[in-house]
């Protein structure tokens, strides 16, 4: 892991959500993109080099409406950029973490993916993300 990338929040509206986090932390988000395989709506905020993503689900049987159900609102998941994500799946692996996929998949904001089961890491998800070349 070489830093802390982003952390997810999710969130019932991303509008509303958008103008929170504007007033939050004094700047407008960046970019809104849409992950259709994800059945997820993201907007970023930079904060001094760490992002804040919020996520809105676009589909009622997406992980991110599931997760609303379940626990409400809030901090959804810790994202850490990694420079070689099958070598940190591989790693992650070997150290008893459960990775939910063994090829990374694309992500928002120009990266792939892969999460740890939030069983293995106490009850956090965690994602690994590396910039696609
Ligand atoms: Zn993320």
């Amino acid at each position: 892991m070489e830093k802390l990338e982003h952390i997810g929040i999710a969130v019932k509206n991303l509008d509303e959500a958008n103008a929170l986090f504007a007033k939050l932390l004094g700047k407008p988000h960046y970019k809104i993109e849409i992950v259709e395989s994800e059945g997820v709506r993201t907007s970023f905020f930079d904060v001094g080099g760490v992002k804040i993503e919020l996520l809105e689900a676009t589909k009622p049987d997406s992980p991110i409406a599931k997760f609303i159900k379940k626990k409400g609102e809030g901090v959804h998941h810790l994202a850490f950029g990694v420079s070689n994500i099958e070598k940190e799946v591989q790693k992650a692996k070997e150290n008893g973490f459960n990775p939910l996929s063994e090829v990374p998949k694309n992500g928002a904001d120009n990266k792939i993916i892969t999460f740890l089961h939030p069983k293995t890491t106490n009850q956090v998800l965690v994602e690994l993300c590396q910039e696609r070349g």
